[in-house]
C-alpha cells in the first residue's frame, strides 16, 4: 500500500451560467455572464483530494481536443497524478451544462463523451494502481462495467471502497455489497431505493448489505450508519452562493480522512466542513478547499451538532 487514492471517473469542462431561475421547457431565458470550468465527478474529487494534501491518481480519459488539454494540465497543476488518464481521438472530450440559479442551486446535463469509453480492459491496464492504494473513489459518469471491474480488484486487495452514486441510477444488489462506503446525497438516495423516506431508504440499503451508508443534506448536513445506528451531523451555518461540487468537496475529504486512518465520524466532519466551504465559491474545482483552509475553518467554526436518531 502506498497511502495513495485512486480515483476512476469522469472528467469534463463544465460550461456555467447564471439565470434568475431554470427555463420552462421550449423557454428561452437570459442568464448572466457565462463561464467555463475544469469538472467531472471524478476530476473534482480527485482535485478536491490533492487539495488536502492526498497523493491521488486518476484512472480516466479526455478527447484530443482544446478541452482536454486543459483539462489535463489543470488536473496536474493541481497535484493530480494524471499518467493513467488516456487522450482518445475518436470523440470529444466530456462536457457538463450547468445553470445556476440566484438561490445557489444548479440543474446540469452532462455529455460523457470520452468519460463513456473507460473499459474493463483499462481498469485492469491500471490494476497495480488501484492494488496499491489506501483507497479507491468510484462515481457513475463512467460505465457501470468499469466501475464494478475497479470495484472487484480493490476488494481483492482489500482496498476500501467508496461509491458517490452519482448521477442516480439502478443498481444491483451484487453490486451495492461490493461498497464500503456508499455517498449519496438525498435525491440520489431516493431513486436507488425508491423512498422518499431517507431512514426507510437508509434501511433498505442496509438490508440489502451496504456496509455504511452517507446520505449528505446539503444545508441540513450529512447522516450516517454507525454499527445499525442513524446518525445526524448538522451543517456549519455558512452562505451558500453555488452549490455545485458541494458534494464532490464531501467526497474527496472523506476520503482523504479514510486515507489517514481517521475514525468514520471524524472523516464524515471533514467532508462536512469540505462542503461548507465549496459551497461559499462559485464553479466546481476552484470553489474545493485547501487543506490549510480546512484546518483553519474547522478550527474557528464551533463544532456542528451530533445527534444520534435511532
Ligand atoms: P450534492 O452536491 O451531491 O448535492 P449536498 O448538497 O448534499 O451534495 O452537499 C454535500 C455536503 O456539503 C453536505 O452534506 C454539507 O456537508 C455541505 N453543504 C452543502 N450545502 C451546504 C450549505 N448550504 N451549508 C452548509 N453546508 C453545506
Amino acid at each position: 500500500m502506498d497511502n495513495s487514492i485512486v480515483v476512476v471517473g469522469s472528467i469534463n469542462m463544465d460550461l456555467v451560467v447564471r439565470a434568475p431561475r431554470l427555463p420552462q421547457l421550449g423557454e428561452t431565458l437570459l442568464g448572466g455572464d457565462f463561464h467555463t470550468f475544469p469538472g467531472g465527478k471524478g476530476a473534482n474529487q480527485a482535485v478536491a483530494c490533492a487539495r488536502l494534501g492526498a497523493k491521488v491518481k486518476l484512472i480516466g480519459k479526455v478527447g484530443k481536443d482544446s478541452f482536454g488539454d486543459e483539462l489535463l494540465g489543470g488536473l496536474a497543476a493541481n497535484g493530480v497524478e494524471i499518467n493513467a488518464i488516456e487522450i482518445v481521438s475518436e470523440t470529444s472530450s466530456g462536457v457538463a451544462l450547468i445553470t445556476v440559479v440566484t438561490s445557489g442551486d444548479n440543474a446540469i446535463v452532462v455529455s460523457p463523451a470520452a468519460n463513456s469509453q473507460i473499459t474493463c480492459a483499462d481498469i485492469w491496464k491500471h490494476e497495480k494502481l488501484i492494488q496499491e492504494a489506501s483507497v479507491l473513489v468510484l462515481q457513475l459518469e463512467c460505465p457501470m462495467e468499469a466501475v464494478e471491474t475497479a470495484m472487484d480488484v480493490a476488494r481483492k486487495n482489500g482496498v476500501p471502497v467508496v461509491l458517490n452514486p452519482a448521477p442516480a441510477q439502478p443498481l444491483s444488489e451484487s453490486l451495492l455489497q461490493k461498497v464500503d462506503y456508499l455517498i449519496p446525497n438525498q435525491s440520489e438516495l431516493a431513486s436507488l431505493t425508491r423512498e422518499q423516506d431517507i431512514e426507510a431508504g437508509i434501511r433498505q440499503l442496509l438490508d440489502k448489505g451496504v456496509s455504511r451508508i452517507i446520505v449528505t443534506l446539503g444545508e441540513q448536513g450529512v447522516l450516517f450508519t454507525e454499527d445499525g445506528k442513524i446518525i445526524h451531523l448538522h451543517s456549519y451555518p455558512v452562505q451558500a452562493v453555488d452549490t455545485t461540487a458541494a458534494g464532490d468537496a464531501f467526497v474527496g475529504a472523506f476520503a482523504v480522512g479514510l486515507s489517514e486512518g481517521k475514525t468514520m465520524l471524524e472523516a464524515v466532519q471533514m467532508g462536512n466542513a469540505a462542503g461548507a466551504l465549496a459551497v461559499q465559491k462559485a464553479g466546481a474545482q476552484p470553489s474545493l478547499p485547501s487543506r490549510a483552509e480546512l484546518t483553519q475553518f474547522m478550527q474557528l467554526q464551533p463544532i456542528p451538532a451530533i445527534q444520534v436518531f435511532r
